[in-house]
């Protein structure tokens, strides 16, 4: 076998076998196949896409490439389950939806990743808690889903490394957008952490990674045919993404805002709903709960105990985080010298947020990054974000910038007046949660 005819007969629109896509993606891994032919085949496949057999045996080689993890030999008695989520801004569903469905009986050993372009990444979350370990070694990370049922740290360079070489090369030559390898890139790396269970969190709006609403979908659709294939038990939430999801967006500001929703002292609304969603549809999914009432009940029977605030706690300081992270949040997570709020130029309804642009103006504030290698500032961000919906008089503020000087802090007020749009009627209310996509 070749891998440019491999190319060829991808570029020329026919099916691969199977052992066509696991030859190709074996030399992606050894170097056997150039950067070269990777691209081509990216674009080849960017144009002519896969089916459902290609994309199941192309995710599964993917899988291959690397370390695969088991949890049959630790008996736990919960099933394994995990929730993937394309990304958002002020998206904290994570920090909060580990220690809940824990608390509940499962366990969740998830693999997280960075900021990527406007979009807030939760290992950069966790990086704000001073003394967290994002990057355990396999064994530690073993014995903490083992012991607290819930342990979130980053991608290691063992878990899918041809999805790595791949993305890297995506990333620089238009094929990002390849539904076919977006589906391929994601459940890699999810099959890889051995689950019996997958939610996805498929965005949807002005802050999505997908264009479209009807891409959005495919992608949805694309990642519960596949995962389904590749023998993990999936379905997707379409969740609305036209506004952050939290009234905080920023690493810090985030942290803070999950230790207040765990302690019960705020549940923001929207993102109450879409978590809510999510942890009920990972319970009934992989068999702790018969239906969505009985999920919902114990979710928030684990909210009111505290017993999910004590699995985030237990999870933190077996990472290496601080122990009273609860009960000192101050001492812990950096703040701004400064703050300056965002004033409203007109009196109205709001009515529409350009999602994207408060994630980049995070991003503008230092709170992500412009290349890979930059340091994040994990104490800037916005708070107090105003809602599509909401009322507001002239002067009041849409949001809070955290910034560390004057200029920043004022570019950034410019951007989040631009950001957003004020009418003078109320738009109509739009649900959090769209539709589910099930097999
Ligand atoms: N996230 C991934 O992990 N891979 C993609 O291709 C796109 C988003």
């Amino acid at each position: 076998m070749l891998p440019q005819e491999i190319i060829r007969r991808k570029r020329d629109g026919a099916a691969l076998t199977a052992e066509e896509i696991r030859f190709f993606v074996r030399g992606i891994s050894d170097g056997g196949v150039s950067e070269g032919q990777i691209a081509a085949f990216a674009m080849a496949v960017f144009f002519n896409d896969m089916s459902v057999d290609e994309r199941v045996a192309f995710t599964l080689a993917m899988r291959d490439s690397g370390e695969v993890l088991e949890w049959r030999t630790l008996d736990l008695p919960g099933p394994v389950l995990d929730k993937h989520s394309t990304g958002g801004v002020g998206d904290v569903v994570s920090l909060l939806l580990g220690p809940m469905v824990a608390a509940c009986g499962g366990f969740v050993p998830m693999i997280s990743g960075r900021g990527l372009g406007h979009t807030g990444g939760t290992l950069d979350k966790l990086d704000a808690i001073p003394g967290y370990c994002a990057t355990p070694e396999t064994e530690k990370f073993r014995e903490v889903v083992r012991a607290v049922g819930v342990a979130i740290i980053g991608q290691t360079a063992q878990l899918a490394p041809a999805d790595k070489r791949v993305y890297s090369i995506r990333d620089v030559t238009a094929t990002v957008e390849s539904v076919a390898m977006i589906t391929g890139s994601i459940l890699s790396k999810k099959l890889a952490a051995g689950l019996d269970a997958l939610v996805m969190d498929v965005k949807v709006g002005s802050g999505a990674f997908m264009p479209t609403p009807e891409k959005s979908l495919e992608l949805a659709r694309a990642i519960v045919h596949v995962g389904n294939g590749a023998g993990i038990r999936t379905t997707a939430l379409l969740t609305d993404m036209n506004e952050s999801l939290a009234p905080s967006a920023g690493n810090a500001l985030e942290v803070r805002l999950a230790l207040d929703y765990l302690s019960g002292r705020a549940r923001p609304a929207r993102l109450h709903q879409v978590n809510l969603a999510l942890c009920a549809e990972m319970l009934v999914l992989s068999g702790i709960s018969a239906n969505l009432e009985d999920a919902q009940v114990r979710l928030l029977a684990v909210l009111d105990s505290g017993a999910a605030a004590e699995r985030f706690a237990r999870m933190v300081s077996a990472l290496g985080g601080p122990a009273d992270l609860f009960e000192r949040p101050d001492k812990y997570l950096e703040a701004t010298p400064l703050t300056a709020p965002v004033p409203a130029k007109r009196s109205g309804f709001v009515s529409r947020c350009d999602c994207r642009a408060l994630g980049l103006a995070v991003v503008g504030l230092g709170g992500g990054r412009t290349r890979p290698t930059d340091n994040i500032d994990f104490a800037v961000g916005l708070s107090q974000l105003v809602q599509i919906g909401d009322r507001i008089e002239r002067g009041q503020a849409l949001a809070l910038v955290h910034a560390r000087d004057d200029s920043t802090a004022q570019r950034a007020v410019q951007e989040l007046l631009a950001a957003f749009e004020i009418g003078d009627v109320a738009p109509p209310a739009s649900p959090t949660v769209y539709q589910r996509i099930a097999p």
